[in-house]
């Protein structure tokens, strides 16, 4: 039922359907088992190991500076992608596995908080009970959708279901969020959804490797339905026709680029317009069924998506809708249940799709849904045991230093206006930073956790979640709610909230590193935390004002100068090739290339102004101005495989690591100065872009 936050996260996060696991992990090293760690490793945010020195930083800077990084980590065969930030992440999991096994003991004492997090991690280890119940906790909802006589059933059913599910696969995604044009008021929300495939773009293409992931798709969907009990024949009838089905509402949807506006995505109707829009499903069915008859404002984020679906109810045979929702009950619950159901999901979308080898152990996706589905309350042990109120008053500190370089910036922008300029201030001065974790934790009490009932548990968690979101309708704002749980090692800006949010999982080493000197940790956290905070002026954020709201306060000439300098960086990105002759779709990732440029610098100016009068010493052969840049450089040291990447040039808005660093660089003369490059040199760029 969760529709996507509409944040603007420093990662895009790997799954995109069915198992929704984050993105950690680390080879199983076959000759000794596994074994939780007890406290955190440490690396250090600037490793000289990690660097391939053989490399001229003026041609190469991300060989460079993460050359002996690169050989030295292979992909794990359970990751799509390997990178820094996964590393740490796979620590963090590492981590909480034991404070998870050791919550798990059933002694008396426990708080309800552990209580809570162990019974869902027994219930979820407890593979033998999972394997005996089959597809049992599928039966009673099969059961519903073969009884269904018309499709006057589908509201109430979809109401229901809508509740328990943690994705928006099946038909449209229902939720609540901030009213675009008023960021203090929460309406609710129904969102285009509906495929199962990563993107609309796989259902539209004509190239071979579309064609060949639908025919794919069409063999995995069939297999799906016979696990749910279709006998063969009929399951590959059934499978081409669900592809026809969502072909129609991939059509209809919009792609990602047309997505980056949000205008594209305001719609604001009352109940009688939404029930107009869609005569032959009644809303007043389906909003019973959720536990909200009452809501009376909805933003349909895309119009056409559902007129598509209004088509499908008068086109479509009831036969064909019920393949469709079978389909989608089996695929998003495929994670929770017995292994055959688990194998055939990990087949298609982690194996074919993603080129992974092997499948995570399960106590490794454990951690992730317990993560997941109880996050604020796993949150509280990470942030106990890891989390510092030294290493967060030094990151609020920075966070001030990249906020006042950004002040001075803005004043001196020769291309802005006074009128923007002022209310840029504005909307600077009013962003609040969040650090760590949440001021009041989520209280999870009415959720029940059984240790013998792990799929029942993932159903109620969802429904909790579910139930949580439709609530905020109507109530007074809360501007304290997290978007990521505590040791999610990646970060946001939210521009309806107007906040930005570090999770203590992204302050650790070899990210933030209290043991190391500034230079480093400006070039890597502060660059973080520039890039955050320039998503607020970013082509997408930069149309909201101080206050979160969908409003229009550039004047027309300062909008075209900005238009015009974020080209400049478009263009720079559309030459870099991601993989086989894809490039860069420099339109999806112009929010993020923007990011990481005006991050980077606004990161030096802070890093600079904290260092003022200092005298700054070479340190292991580097200058301090190199070890900015190397700093900053090794949080985005990774390797992905090819799979991985085709994936991420259709649906991740953020660029591949290499560009992420050597396309920042190039166009900072900053940088070339530090190490001595001349004109010319790739690292180089004839003319630099720039923004802020
Ligand atoms: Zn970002």
């Amino acid at each position: 039922m969760r529709i996507s936050w509409k944040l603007t996260v420093l990662f895009a996060t790997a799954m995109t359907t069915g198992v929704a696991l984050g993105r950690a992990t680390t080879p199983a090293p076959s000759d000794k088992p596994e074994r939780p760690l007890a406290s955190m490793p440490y690396t250090p945010s600037l490793d000289p190991a990690a660097m391939d020195k053989s490399v001229d930083p003026c041609v190469d800077f991300y060989a460079y500076s993460c050359g002996g990084w690169i050989k030295e980590n292979p992909i794990p065969p359970d990751q799509a992608h390997w990178s820094v930030y996964g590393k740490l992440a796979d620590e963090n999991v590492r981590f909480l596995w034991g404070a998870l096994e050791e919550a798990a003991q059933p002694k008396p004492g426990r708080l309800p908080v552990e209580q809570q997090i162990g019974d869902y991690f027994a219930a979820c280890m407890d593979e033998a009970a999972v394997e005996k119940a089959g597809a049992a906790p599928l039966r009673a909802e099969l059961d519903t959708i073969a009884k269904m006589r018309s499709l006057t059933e589908l509201p109430a059913f979809l109401g229901k279901e809508h509740l328990a599910m943690h994705g928006s696969g099946m038909l449209f995604g229902f939720g609540s969020t901030q009213d675009a044009a008023d960021s203090n008021s929460v309406i609710a929300e129904a969102g285009a959804g509906g495929l199962g495939l990563p993107d609309r773009d796989y259902y539209v293409k004509t190239d071979k490797k579309s064609v060949e992931v639908r025919d794919k798709y069409l063999a995995h969907v069939a297999e799906m339905l016979a696990l749910s009990g279709e006998p063969a024949a009929t399951a590959k009838k059934h499978a081409q026709k669900i592809l026809a089905f969502e072909t129609t509402l991939a059509k209809a949807s919009l792609t990602r680029v047309e997505r980056r506006n949000p205008y594209n995505l305001y719609h604001k109707v009352d109940r009688a317009k939404l029930q107009a829009m869609t005569p032959s499903f009644k809303w007043d069915a389906y909003l019973t069924a959720t536990g909200s008859p009452s809501l009376s404002t909805f933003n349909v984020d895309q119009q056409a998506f559902l007129a598509a679906v209004e088509k499908q109810l008068t086109a479509v045979d009831l036969d064909t809708w019920k393949a469709y929702l079978r389909w989608h009950l089996v695929s998003d619950r495929a994670p929770y249940l017995s292994k055959a159901f688990v194998d055939a999901d990990f087949a298609f979308y982690s194996k074919y799709l993603r080129g992974l080898v092997a499948q995570r152990p399960r106590w490794k996706r454990c951690v992730h849904m317990v993560d997941r589905d109880l996050g604020e309350a796993l949150g509280q042990v990470f942030v106990k045991k890891t989390f510092g109120a030294d290493v967060k008053q030094r990151t609020v500190a920075m966070t001030a230093g990249v906020e006042r370089a950004m002040e001075s910036e803005i004043r001196a922008l020769p291309w802005m206006g006074a009128k923007t300029k002022e209310q840029a201030l504005g909307k600077l001065h009013t962003i609040v930073n969040k650090v760590g974790y949440p001021d009041k934790w989520r209280d999870y009490s009415s959720v029940k956790i059984a240790r013998d009932d792990f799929a029942g548990d993932v159903a109620r968690a969802g429904i909790f979640e579910s139930r949580r979101e439709l609530d905020k309708v109507g109530k007074p704002l809360d501007r304290g709610e997290w978007g990521m749980t505590p040791p999610t090692v990646n970060a946001y800006y939210n521009p309806q909230m107007n906040d930005i949010n570090f999770p203590a999982g992204v302050l650790q080493p070899p990210l933030f590193d209290a043991k190391l000197d500034d230079a480093p940790n400006f070039g890597n956290t502060g660059a973080t935390i520039g890039h955050e905070l320039t998503h607020g002026f970013d082509d997408e954020g930069r149309q909201f004002d101080a206050k979160g709201n969908l409003r229009d306060w550039w004047t027309k000439e300062d909008g075209a100068q900005f238009e015009k300098r974020a080209a400049c960086v478009s263009d720079q990105y559309a030459q870099y090739v991601i993989v086989d002759d894809i490039k860069i779709n420099s339109k999806l990732t112009l929010g993020e290339d923007v990011a990481d440029l005006g991050g980077t610098w606004l990161a030096y100016l802070a890093w600079k102004a904290a260092t003022h009068g200092q005298k700054l010493q070479a340190i292991g052969g580097f200058s301090p101005e190199q070890r900015f840049f190397v700093g900053m450089a090794q949080w985005a040291c990774e390797n992905e495989r090819p799979e991985d990447l085709r994936v991420n040039a259709v649906t991740n808005p953020h660029s591949p690591g290499k560009y992420r660093i050597n396309g920042v660089v190039a166009n900072m003369p900053e940088f070339a100065k530090a190490f001595a490059c001349r004109a010319g040199q790739p690292m180089v760029r004839a003319t630099p872009c720039k923004i802020w």
